[in-house]
């Protein structure tokens, strides 16, 4: 039976997300499989895609059919399971399947300026050491000379310096004279070699490995494993991945951040050796082609790397790993397709068949809710490894030190703790918690915060109009002069740097060496890594730093933790503000007593009843869940019903314009007025000159049927929508 091919064109533009069938010529039948890149007549030019489809049923007429123009690759790029995948997230999450194409392809295939990297990940071997070439063949007789003496470089390199053309490599390509093929030169990938201990499990462990497995080879339901600081879930997936190599199959292990995990890289490589791979933002182009491809051929069992890594070209998955699933960073806010990892690990290994294990001591909201409904399996370590106690903590009422006369950034037990530690070689953290950094107003007598009448979310402040905004519901208000809770005028808007932190530390306590870990020390490329390498060596005795600093590190020499102003993320104006600030309390806190001594925090807040603080001292993950999930059912947030936003941004008056014409179609569609947010413009309502504006839509299902069909907007007018965003700035 004929056969149509369905393919994507590789453009980014609404107007061609569909797909377009074609007649595969007499040369390419049988040859041509789902996934292959071609090349397809597009009205009077010729355009690269991708085959999605093949099928026998014509739907388009006989007489305007045309042919595919060229088969581009022998192999399919995209694996077939990928191909879907990609389908899934572009209907899903209401963007572009070509878009989501983009993220199944090498590095070097990506469309934009990527392109280019194709040809310098080409490399030649030399095959032949004394060929017999053609007298004026010159250009393909330097090339032989140079590689007589270095038998494998990459294609650029030699033209360059055999001041030849592709041209003459193809011709000594076709007299079998030299290789080319799509790199096999490998730039290593580095990782500091550690011994890889070997541990009894504990019987948790061994649990938790059990249930894993036991799903594996079952119904292969998404497992959450939910295990307290310390409690050794790095273990648990070495040996669940151990299993799936040696059933022949491969494992992806996601990080939040790369740059951030290298001890959790390093304990793969220990465990798995060279048959790792690993994915990060530091590497090359032509490093990134590399472990592409080392993917696509089979020769790893493992590819580590952070949210892209899931799209990793496996064709034997059998397990994919999200540690530190609560994560912001699985979210992507870039582009048209604002996926979130979880949710396509999930639906990938429907796919392809594989397992998926979230690994956090805080799970996402979202998770723990799917958990306990059974949609996930929950695996649950709730001792840390060896018996060790999980740290004291203790929460300082800032108010109090501030009406005892402490103006400082430290409490007087921060301080005392401070003091102890410089007497013996123990390590301490310290956290600034920056995150909504001096965006709002708080007292400084009784620790309020001006918020929103409507909403349960904080003001913030300003400057343009000098007005305080809801960024929810768009109540607007005028500073107040006075608390207007206990009337004081020590109204303050909350602001020191990390830097101030290290000075006032080195001041009060000089025989303290500290080291700072934050976005300016960690601009340069390995800086990082080169900062806790520093510090596990104990080059400094205290890391004092941003929310980096609360990772899954493990330092066993760290028995001191601070948090200085624990609330500030509580105040950040977002749904999900109670939930952040209680993940970062715990993961903080859970740096310290990792070792053999017994470990302490101090957290300093302004609100130390407000229970996302009270469960992070208790470490009672439950007690913030129950509390936080009855919120989010009372208000309809996600997981209970859904959010979109969709945001318009471009000239101010077009922006505008495109957001009330949005906003009165979905009215049309029958969406309550209550659950439209909007149109208004954004939080932050201009950025690179292009103004913002937004709607929110809390809705049942996924309305992606009527949000595929928004009216048109006016050409310069960006329209992005974002499923369940996580910020909505
Ligand atoms: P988590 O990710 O759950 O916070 P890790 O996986 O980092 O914890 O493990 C914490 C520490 O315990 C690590 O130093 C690890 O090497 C060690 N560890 C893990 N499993 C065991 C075990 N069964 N026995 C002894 N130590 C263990
Ligand atoms: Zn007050
Ligand atoms: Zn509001």
């Amino acid at each position: 039976m004929e056969q149509y091919a369905g393919v994507i064109v590789d453009v980014r533009a609404d107007a061609v997300n569909r797909i377009f069938q074609y007649r595969i010529p007499a040369p390419f039948k049988d040859k041509i499989e789902i996934g292959h890149r071609v090349l397809v007549p597009f009205g009077r030019r010729k355009l690269e895609g991708y085959v999605v489809e093949l099928s026998s049923e014509l739907e388009v007429e006989e007489g305007k059919l045309k042919d595919l123009a060229d088969l581009l690759d022998p192999e399919p790029i995209i694996l077939p399971s990928l191909v879907e995948l990609a389908r899934w997230m572009g209907e899903t999450y209401v963007g572009l399947f070509s878009e989501a194409l983009q993220y199944m392809l090498p590095p070097a295939f990506r469309y934009g300026k990527e392109r280019v990297g194709a040809k310098t990940a080409q490399t030649v071997t030399l095959l032949v050491q004394n060929p017999s070439l053609r007298k004026n063949a010159v250009a393909q007789q330097r090339i032989v000379k140079i590689l007589q003496q270095e038998p494998r470089l990459l294609a650029s390199d030699l033209v360059k310096r055999a001041k030849a053309s592709h041209a003459a490599l193809r011709a000594l390509e076709e007299q079998g004279v030299i290789a080319l093929e799509t790199s096999i030169l490998e730039r290593k990938v580095e990782w500091d070699e550690i011994p890889d201990p070997k541990f009894t499990l504990t019987a948790e462990q061994e649990a938790a490995v059990e249930i894993i497995q036991q799903e594996l080879q079952g119904r292969r339901r998404p497992v959450l494993l939910h295990g307290v600081t310390g409690s050794g879930k790095t273990e648990v997936y070495l040996n669940v991945i151990a299993d799936v190599i040696k059933k022949g199959r491969q494992a992806i292990v996601l990080v939040p951040e790369i740059a951030l995990t290298p001890q959790t890289v390093n304990r793969f490589a220990a465990r798995f050796g060279e048959r790792i791979s690993v994915l990060h933002s530091g590497l090359s182009l032509g490093e990134r082609f590399d472990q592409w491809w080392k993917t696509y051929h089979g020769e790893v069992d493992v590819v580590i790397g952070a949210r892209s890594a899931v799209f990793a070209p496996t064709r034997k998955l059998g397990l994919i790993v999200l540690d530190e699933e609560h994560e912001t960073t699985y979210k992507q806010e870039e582009g048209s397709i604002r996926y979130h990892t979880r949710d396509v690990a999930v639906k990938r290994c429907e796919l392809a068949g594989g397992q998926v294990v979230l690994g956090s001591a805080t799970p996402a909201l979202e998770s723990y809710h799917r958990a306990l409904k059974g949609s996930y399996i929950l695996a649950e370590l709730t001792e840390r490894v060896e018996a060790r106690p999980l740290p004291g903590v203790r929460v300082v009422d800032m108010r109090v030190q501030f009406e005892q006369g402490n103006r400082s950034i430290f409490s007087t037990e921060l301080k005392e703790a401070l003091g102890k530690l410089a007497a013996t070689c123990n390590q301490a953290i310290i956290l600034l918690n920056r995150r909504g950094f001096s965006r709002f107003v708080l007292c400084r007598e009784c620790g309020e915060v001006l918020g929103c009448p409507n909403c349960q979310v904080s003001l913030t402040y300003h400057q343009e109009d000098d007005r305080l905004h809801c960024h929810y519901c768009l109540h607007r208000e005028a500073l107040p002069k006075s608390c207007p809770k206990c009337a004081s005028r020590f109204l303050r808007q909350f602001g020191v740097g990390t830097e101030q932190v290290q000075e006032t530390l080195t001041r009060e306590f000089p025989e303290l060496k500290s080291i700072r870990l934050d976005a300016d020390t960690t601009r340069r490329k390995g800086a990082h890594a080169a900062i806790l390498r520093r510090f596990a060596q104990g080059q400094a005795q205290v890391l004092v730093g941003t929310q980096m600093v609360a990772k899954g590190f493990d330092f066993p020499n760290v028995t001191l933790v601070g948090v200085l102003s624990a609330d500030l993320s509580l105040n950040f104006p977002d749904i999900r503000s109670p939930e952040r600030t209680f993940q970062l309390l715990t993961q903080v806190a859970g740096r310290s007593g990792r070792g053999e001594k017994e470990g302490e925090v101090i957290i300093q807040s302004y609100d130390p009843a407000h229970f996302a603080v009270r469960a992070a001292q208790n470490h009672d993950y439950l007690e913030f869940y129950r509390k936080e999930i009855g919120f989010r059912r009372q208000l309809g947030y996600p997981p209970f019903r859904q959010l979109t936003r969709i945001l318009c941004s471009g000239p101010r008056q077009a922006a505008e314009t495109a957001a009330r014409g949005i906003h009165a179609y979905l009215l049309s569609q029958g969406f309550p007025g209550q659950d439209l947010f909007g149109p208004a413009p954004a939080p932050i309502g201009k950025i690179q000159g292009r103004y913002r504006w937004q709607i929110v839509l809390k809705s049942n299902d996924s309305p992606s049927t009527i949000l595929r069909q928004l009216p048109a907007v006016e050409d310069q007018v960006l329209v992005t929508i974002d499923i369940d965003p996580l910020y909505m700035l």
